[in-house]
């Protein structure tokens, strides 16, 4: 396989590990659902050419993981999302679907609100009383956030006139308003203190916060959007007249709700809400269209991450003309060089924009952009912008060309070539910017989990010259850190308590924390269970690596490359001889006292929330046993969408069934009897 092959694939799963990290678990996208969406679809199409696809791909990763700051809650019924359409001939195409399903030409008639860029959220009512709030997580499961949700004034506490017995769940958007959003950046620009970025970030931070007093601090609305679970109540048969009774209950609904018959004011109602957009008091990203009748959408039901009866139409991106004023080259953790475009500040899709990434030279090329050139810039709702096309080259006295310095633009080393398109460091740990990167990174919650040492604090070290890899941070002592700026006695000796702590780690954190490339969390556990130390690994052969379960080819060749460098295998002997010690053993104790112990799983149709892969990792986690067929020993089987034969077998036997649900909560169940 050519070598630019491997370096694209690489590039692209790093990339896409990153930006599924900021959208799902970090509630900050850094690029548009397009250009993430032709990411995924570039490295589908060359992990086919090449044959590939492993398991642990990014390109497989859907959904972020719920945090562990929460408790979490499985959801009544899941959270779905909604199936988008970008034109209005998609529409039609969603209208044609649902008639031919339903078999009969019934009346097109459907509730129109507007899609709101906030935070969903499940609200439970016993007696009337809010008894439970929380996120949508992966749709399955989501986070406990009660506590916060109770110091948001428009969500009412307790529901007016409800019935005692009833259950009642409500499902809506938390947002945080436009002038409200403008007024905290105010008061935080007189404080001199760092603005919020946008609403929808704001909101998502705020509810996601462990201390209620800082939830309160900003102002957020709400805004319902229909119902989930309810028990001993029961609803007329439109969805306007579910919309009535929240709001006699007391609680916000969009005064832009409205009912639409057929296509033609469907549509009108989607081109004069786009045209209001400016004039809300709230981020809107499009319309949501649902069938207005209840038992048709019933009859329609649902598909495993979407209703049929219900639609998203988004609007088109925001697009604003601006100067690029000049170019700033950026770099990685592995060396890589990016470029950054510096633009004339601009307003668009609710933010000011002053720069945004090139991602590579070839990006430059196809542009064809200049400094000095005036171009397009496109947002789509709440991610940073991209440079779309140049619309007036700059006048040519003016206009300076793009190139790649010939140096590092941070510690002056000669830049290689790796692959087509990317330009590296070839300093390693002698760049300062590689170092903080690779400190970062060996010091993350995932890797040996260094708590307290943050950006600032890495860069003091590296500027002080205290750290030149990650193994010195093993030598640091109090003298040397109470001289840094601001650093405390007390801080000083916090921070060596955290270094210290974190010597006892496990192979598998270890692996991850050296940053070899593309050796992501995943495939370090897998390493951690085919070798038993250190040693077998760094002496592994490209063969024995590419045997073992989400190693390809890719992975097996960076593997071999990082252990073949001197300076690397010096620096993991440094860390072994300053005594960071990593644990070994397979098969903690908790294990073999697990409930499931010797317990036998299989698993059909699709899932929702998790990769098969994934599910068998939990099964074995639990000491349990997996298997690919039903027979009298089968003990579980877990039966996602769309079981066939297997699920048939298995109810004949009488083996007993479970849903995903049923076996997420299984597992969270053993988990908190493990203590
Ligand atoms: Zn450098």
């Amino acid at each position: 396989m050519p070598d630019h092959i491997v370096e694209e694939v690489s590039e692209l799963r790093r990339l896409i590990g990153f930006h599924n990290h900021q959208y799902h678990t970090l509630d900050d996208p850094k690029i548009p659902d397009v250009d993430f969406d032709s990411l995924l679809t570039r490295l589908e199409l060359l992990e086919k050419e090449w044959a590939l696809s492993t398991e642990s791909s990014s390109s497989r990763d859907v959904g972020g993981p719920v945090s562990e700051k929460f408790s979490q809650i499985v959801h009544l019924l899941p959270m779905l999302s909604l199936d988008k359409i970008f034109h209005f001939d998609d529409f039609f195409s969603f209208e044609e679907g649902v008639k031919n399903r339903l078999l009969e030409n019934c009346p097109s008639v459907y509730s129109c609100e507007p899609k709101i860029d906030g935070i969903a959220i499940s609200l439970l009512y016993r007696n009337g009383d809010l008894v439970r709030a929380a996120t949508r997580g992966n749709g399955v499961v989501g986070e406990d956030v009660t506590h916060n949700i109770l110091t948001i004034n428009s969500i009412p506490k307790k529901l007016k006139d409800f019935d005692k017995s009833a259950v009642l769940e409500v499902r809506g958007e938390i947002y945080l308003g436009k002038s409200d959003f403008a007024l905290l950046n105010a008061r935080k620009l007189a404080n001199f203190q760092k603005t919020f970025v946008n609403p929808r970030n704001t909101a998502a931070g705020a509810i996601r916060q462990l201390d209620p007093g800082l939830t309160r601090e900003i102002p957020l609305q709400f805004f319902c959007y229909g119902i989930g679970h309810t028990e001993n109540i029961s609803f007329t048969d439109s969805l306007t007249d579910v919309f009535t009774q929240l709001s006699e209950y007391g609680l916000p609904v969009n005064e832009r709700q409205q009912i639409c018959t057929g296509a033609r004011q469907v549509i009108k109602y989607c081109e004069k809400l786009q045209r209001d957009r400016d004039s809300l008091d709230y981020e809107i990203d499009g319309v949501v269209l649902k069938l207005d009748d209840l038992a048709l959408q019933n009859r329609l039901g649902v598909r495993a991450k979407s209703p049929r009866w219900a639609v998203a139409y988004k609007f088109p991106a925001e697009e604003k003309e601006t100067t690029v004023l000049g170019v700033d080259f950026q770099v990685g953790r592995t060396g890589a060089i990016t470029p950054v475009a510096r633009l004339q500040p601009i307003f668009v899709g609710g933010a000011t924009i002053s720069n945004t990434t090139l991602h590579n030279m070839a990006e430059i090329t196809r542009l064809g952009l200049c400094v000095g050139d005036k171009v397009l810039v496109r947002r789509a709702g709440d991610v940073i912008p991209k440079i779309v096309s140049v619309i007036e080259p700059a006048r040519p006295e003016l206009r300076k060309i793009i190139s790649i310095p010939s140096s590092c633009p941070v510690c002056g080393a000669d830049l290689q070539r790796s692959g087509e398109i990317m330009y590296r460091c070839s300093a390693g740990y002698l760049c300062k910017a590689q170092l903080k990167e690779s400190i970062r990174h060996f010091s993350s919650r995932n890797a040996l989990n260094v708590d307290g040492l943050g950006d600032k604090l890495i860069s003091q070290l590296i500027d002080a010259g205290l750290v030149g890899d990650p193994a010195d941070l093993f030598e640091l002592d109090q003298s040397e850190l109470i001289k840094l700026e601001r650093m405390g006695e007390k801080s000083a000796r916090n921070i060596l308590l955290a270094i210290d702590k974190s010597r006892n780690t496990t192979l598998s954190r270890f692996l991850f924390a050296l940053g070899i490339r593309e050796v992501g969390e995943t495939t370090a556990v897998s390493l951690a269970n085919n070798f038993q130390n250190l040693d077998d690994l760094v002496g592994a052969s490209r063969e024995s690596l590419e045997e073992i379960e989400d190693v390809g080819p890719v992975v097996a060749a960076n593997i071999v490359s990082f252990f073949s460098d001197l300076n690397n295998l010096k620096m993991v002997r440094k860390l072994e001889q300053l005594g960071v010690s990593v644990e070994h053993t397979n098969t903690p104790s908790r294990i073999k006292n697990s409930a499931f112990a010797g317990k036998v799983f299989v698993v059909t149709g699709s899932l929702m929330t998790m990769k098969r892969e994934e599910l068998k990792r939990k099964v074995l986690g639990l000491g349990a046993k997996f298997s690919g067929s039903v027979s009298k020993s089968t003990d579980y089987l877990v039966a996602g969408d769309g079981s066939g034969s297997k699920l048939a077998k298995a109810e004949n036997l009488g083996v007993k069934v479970i849903n995903e649900q049923k076996f997420i909560e299984l597992i969270s169940m053993s988990k908190s009897g493990e203590s």
